[in-house]
């Protein structure tokens, strides 16, 4: 499968991809669903779509908007816990995540662990 790839950079300074199956359809960075026609983040990266995707529910520019020290990319892997944490791991939406995105699901489900368990300690945050 060729997927096309769309290097971003933000003017602070991250750098993140973007994923386009082969009909031109972009996927979700957080889950991999399609999102059709409409591109996540465009241009210079600092402004997303707005749109919501109907999988995991992340609106982009809002949802995933990083503050602080965080990152886009942070806040992708964060959202990605908490619906894959919500959904119950379904196979058909870790082979995706694999499959379109490139995750080694054994890492992620270990980052997790660590993630829920540290969310669990200090529930302030
Ligand atoms: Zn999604």
């Amino acid at each position: 499968m060729s997927l096309k790839r769309t290097i971003i950079t933000r003017s602070d300074g991250e750098t993140f991809e973007l994923r386009q199956i082969e009909n031109g359809d972009w996927l979700c960075p957080v889950c991999a669903e399609s999102l059709r026609d409409c591109a996540p983040y465009a241009g210079d990266g600092r402004f997303g779509s707005q749109d919501i995707c109907m999988r995991c529910e992340t609106q982009f520019g809002h949802g995933d908007h990083p503050s602080g020290a965080e990152t886009l990319q942070s806040n992708w892997k964060r959202l990605r816990f908490e619906w894959l944490q919500k959904s119950g791991w379904k196979d058909d939406d870790l082979k995706r995540l694999t499959e379109y995105l490139g995750i080694d699901t054994i890492v992620l489900r270990r980052e997790a662990e660590g993630y829920f368990q540290m969310r669990d300690t200090n529930p302030a945050q």
